[in-house]
């Protein structure tokens, strides 16, 4: 795993740089951007289809001054790019997290969704 520093996004192994700010990734988990944080803290809000909805979350929740980050899955094939991306949330401020999720980027199941557990399929 590596992440980008600058957008608190932590990708899966097929991706060197971020998709975001094209900057370069850190070895590691995207946790260690919160050094005094337990992570056992952290809760996940509803997987989103895309990571630009993740991104538009982030900034959201950094507007209220709620700690969070994001985990990316992409999926980049010879035909397809597909990805998901979760943000995260310290358990306390799961609800109004999610609230100002489901303002921005409201669930929708048409989208394609990776199944987290196939990624050792690919
Ligand atoms: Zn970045």
């Amino acid at each position: 795993m590596a992440y980008c520093p600058t957008d608190r996004i932590e990708y899966n192994d097929e991706i060197d740089e971020c998709l975001v700010c094209g900057g370069p990734l850190i070895e590691g988990v995207v946790e260690t951007l919160f050094g005094e944080v337990d992570e056992n803290d952290w809760v996940e809000l509803d997987p989103l289809p895309e990571l630009v909805h993740a991104v538009k979350v982030r900034d959201a929740l950094d507007d209220d001054n709620i700690l969070c980050h994001i985990k990316a899955e992409i999926i980049q094939g010879a035909e397809y790019c597909g990805s998901q991306a979760i943000v995260f949330v310290q358990e306390s401020q799961y609800d109004e997290s999610l609230e100002i999720q489901q303002g921005i980027a409201p669930p929708d199941d048409d989208m394609f969704i990776v199944d987290p557990d196939a990624e050792d399929d690919w």
